[in-house]
């Protein structure tokens, strides 16, 4: 089976990114050139990006990754990610980023989860659980897609604090972390250490672990 070592050999030395955000391709790119690994984005390649018609996280982040595969021949790696909020069912979850609407406005976004944990009745901290899931999809031309997830668990604030990350950053505030949501963390805060906070930092851990290569960082 696909050992480490194995998955690495099979991955070689050229792998798209299946996405067009630049943050992300810079994020990966940092993450896989220590590797030997070339990257070369979707964008970059002038491929259209697929609509994201799968129901979960892993379904859009493998039909990225397989897309991009199919219309290439090389290996690809995507990621979905978002906040689940429980009181909401699990919303916005994959809408995340379609919650905050063409203008990519979060001020609204963020409102809309606090008008709906309003509706709820959800005032308690226990009612106002919530989780940050990062999926990563790794498609080879001749093998089943890798799938690994990266979670960080949470609570939902009463209102949004701080001004740093992005997204949903100012309104979740991690178990694991000191009491202050992410938007009162810095980047390292938030992503770095030995056993970083942040869901895309865990899923990029565990990506690594798979692959037989030691997290350094
Ligand atoms: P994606 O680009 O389809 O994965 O969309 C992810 C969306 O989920 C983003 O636009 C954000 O709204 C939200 N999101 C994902 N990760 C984070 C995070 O680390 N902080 C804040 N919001 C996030």
């Amino acid at each position: 089976m696909s050992g480490g070592a194995d998955l690495r050999a099979a991955i070689g030395d050229k792998l798209v990114l299946a996405t067009h955000n630049k943050g992300k391709i810079a994020e990966f790119d940092t993450l896989l050139a220590p590797l030997g690994i070339t990257v070369v984005s979707a964008g970059a390649l002038g491929l259209p990006e697929p609509e994201e018609t799968g129901t979960t996280f892993a379904a859009n982040a493998a039909l990225k990754a397989e897309a991009a595969t199919a219309a290439t021949g090389l290996p690809a790696l995507a990621d979905d990610s978002g906040l689940t909020v429980d009181a909401l069912g699990g919303d916005p979850g994959i809408y995340s980023a379609r919650w905050a609407g063409p203008d990519k406005d979060f001020a609204h976004a963020m409102q809309r989860v606090l008008d709906g944990l309003a509706a709820a009745g959800a005032t308690a901290p226990d009612q106002r659980r919530g989780a940050f899931v990062a999926c990563l999809a790794l498609s080879l031309p001749s093998r089943a897609t890798t799938l690994i997830e990266g979670r960080c668990e949470g609570v939902i604030a009463g209102a949004p604090r701080g001004t740093g990350g992005f997204g949903y950053d100012p309104l979740f505030v991690p178990d694991d972390g000191d009491g202050r949501t992410f938007g009162e963390m810095d980047s390292a805060e938030k992503h770095g250490g030995p056993t970083p906070l942040s869901h895309r930092a865990r899923a990029v851990a565990m990506f690594k672990d798979r692959l037989g290569v030691a997290n350094a960082t």
